[in-house]
């Protein structure tokens, strides 16, 4: 006798930060066959990851790796990897991630120094540069898309200010990369990471890196160890590089989806995937201003991946979310923070990013409104 049903979840259309709806290909190609974390066909599976991962933060970086892990194994193994005891480090921070930023770097110990923004704003460069003359700094950490406001950070003159202060740019795209133009090497960050069920479309536990040429100095000339065993690049690079040294077992089958994923984005091409994030998200704007509703980011701000908008007064937000769920069978997100109550978060990330999606949540919120 069976104790259990076989699992049957109903289909749902994601439009929340994350995870977004997987492409069915890329479900299939996870169920291939399990090899070995050593097996020449595995190997030549993450060739191919760090190839197209390049292709994607659109870098030469040759440190270039799917951390096993979720986006905030990404964000430790970006901090913890360049920062040792006594180091100064600026976290800029505007939101819930940015906050986690901070909130990882304070474990270090790290000399930390934070500066906020206002949630719904962005950074200046001006701003940076001030702080950066009177403290330096090693190492600079900033959101690009703020998943908690639906802010895009401009980040151009910033990486400009934090290169002419010495420091390295540390950019957590977890929420942007494959979704809005973005290259690691055009930018000049030094550190960059993302979440693998954001704008990728694969299922979450894997988060890219990749790691410029100064940094890999900053990790090649450390004095005290990584504090992370797991999360240690230098010994995660063994396996990935050409050494392919035992570390830990790589997620086999993620590792598949994780290609696939890839192949998907590269094959739509990334200027086609950022014209249709474009259009789907400036459909979604004029429709929820069409049904009165009020944007929280002006729009020079706006993140296209994800959409904050005030919850209306006299509605209520969890109620509206949990019939969106179970009638409609759409999936968006509340406020974290200081937009807990006050706002709806609505991702158009990767394979969720299609006219059909947006125009089912219009149509639902029309009616539950
Ligand atoms: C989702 C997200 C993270 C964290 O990723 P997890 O996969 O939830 O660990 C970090 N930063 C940003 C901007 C995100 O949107």
């Amino acid at each position: 006798m069976s104790l259990y049903t076989d699992l049957d979840t109903a289909p749902r259309i994601l439009l929340g930060p994350g995870p977004s709806m997987v492409p069915p290909r890329v479900l299939r190609t996870m169920a291939t066959p399990v090899v070995g974390h050593m097996d020449p066909q595995f190997l030549a599976v993450m060739d191919d990851v760090k190839e197209l991962l390049r292709s994607v933060f659109v870098t030469q970086n040759e440190l270039t790796v799917p951390v096993s892990g979720t986006g905030s194994a990404g964000m430790e193994a970006a901090l913890v990897n360049f920062i040792e005891p006594g180091d100064p480090v600026l976290v800029c921070h505007a939101g819930y991630f940015g906050e986690r930023i901070a909130e990882i770097a304070s474990r270090t110990g790290a000399e930390l120094r934070t500066l906020a923004a206002p949630w719904g704003e962005a950074f200046s460069a001006t701003q940076i540069a001030a702080e950066l003359r009177a403290h330096r700094a090693k190492l600079v950490a900033i959101v690009h898309g703020e998943t908690s406001t639906g802010v895009q950070q401009p980040l151009e003159e910033i990486s400009e200010v934090v290169h002419a202060h010495g420091a390295l740019l540390l950019v957590d795209a977890v929420a942007s990369l494959g979704g809005v133009p973005f290259s690691v090497d055009t930018l000049g960050a030094d550190i960059c990471y993302t979440g693998s069920q954001k704008c990728l479309s694969c299922p979450p536990g894997l988060a890219p890196i990749t790691v410029g040429s100064h940094a890999v100095n900053v990790l090649a000339d450390r004095h005290s160890k990584v504090q992370s065993w797991y999360l240690d690049l230098s010994l995660v690079r063994k396996y990935w590089g050409t050494d392919r040294v035992y570390h830990h077992t790589a997620p086999v089958n993620l590792n598949y989806a994780l290609r696939e994923a890839l192949r998907v984005v590269c094959e739509e091409g990334l200027e086609n995937v950022f014209a249709r994030h474009a259009a789907v998200s400036e459909m979604l704007w004029q429709g929820l201003e069409d049904l009165g509703l009020t944007l929280m980011v002006s729009p020079d701000l706006r993140l296209r991946t994800l959409t904050t908008v005030r919850v209306p007064d006299g509605v209520d937000d969890a109620v509206v979310r949990r019939r969106l769920l179970h009638e409609f069978n759409i999936e968006i997100a509340g406020g974290l923070g200081a937009f807990r109550g006050k706002a709806w978060r609505i991702g158009l990330m990767g394979h969720s990013a299609r006219p059909e999606n947006v125009l089912a949540l219009l149509g639902a919120l029309e009616r539950l409104l």
